[in-house]
């Protein structure tokens, strides 16, 4: 956990809260407010544009595969461009895909040891360009915190998915099982039954289908298809 830099405002647990009380507060006045995550690990409100959230699902599958394959090096250039708002769109959302957002979260935390190793060597400089540099760090750094909030939830929320997978999986195999099949099996027979279904239900169509086919194949259509035409169509 984080200082806050602004201690005085007020503070929300997730985006949607803040999302809902920038609305209430859009009744009564004129200033639109938007949210946007503190390195406190709380969401406030400003009156600025704060960055958009990036969508993990919008993620090129090049692009996820490209960064999966990058040296530690390169992946290292398009975390830093991210962290101040740049870089591509699709790496971006890649950095954040589940393929790469464990490395992507290993990275940000070694960016953050890296400063506040530098913060504690140069600690006993009192001069104006050690302060100032020492200010730089810190908003760097803070920037990297609000990174690494962001890998943490979506790290949270891959896995939250992982384990509902794995359960729904477990209890296939359980029902197939049952059934004396296996998972694959059950799906097979599942879809015959609704390709049979499909066909009772539409059976006109399914034979003027057929006999477009036939048609086109340039063969004759078996002489029972066709009396269920005439039949049909009263011809
Ligand atoms: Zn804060």
């Amino acid at each position: 956990m984080r200082l806050c830099p602004n201690p005085t405002k007020s503070r929300y647990a997730t985006r949607e809260a803040a999302e809902s009380a920038a609305r209430r507060v859009a009744l009564r006045i004129e200033a639109p407010l938007a949210p946007y995550e503190c390195p406190c690990s709380w969401w406030h409100l400003t009156k600025g544009t704060p960055e958009q959230p990036i969508d993990p699902a919008t993620a090129p599958r090049y692009d996820i595969e490209h960064l999966a394959s990058l040296p530690d090096i390169d992946f290292r250039e398009i975390v830093a461009r991210d962290v101040t708002g740049e870089g591509d769109p699709g790496q971006r959302a890649a950095l954040r895909h589940s393929r790469n957002v464990l490395r992507w979260k290993r990275q940000l935390g070694q960016l953050i040891a890296d400063i506040e190793g530098q913060l504690k060597d140069r600690r006993g400089d009192k001069s104006l360009a050690g302060h100032d540099w020492a200010k730089r760090a810190v908003g760097r750094r803070d920037a990297l915190v609000v990174r690494l909030n962001e890998a943490k939830r979506l790290r949270a929320a891959d896995h939250a998915r992982i384990t509902v997978n794995q359960e729904r999986h477990r209890q296939d195999v359980e029902t197939a099982a049952a059934a004396g099949m296996t998972v694959k099996e059950l799906r097979a027979a599942a879809g015959e039954i609704a390709i049979q279904r499909l066909i009772a239900a539409h059976n006109g169509e399914f034979d003027e289908y057929l006999a477009e086919e036939y048609a086109a194949l340039g063969i004759t259509l078996p002489e029972r298809i066709e009396r269920y035409r005439r039949e049909r169509t009263g011809a």
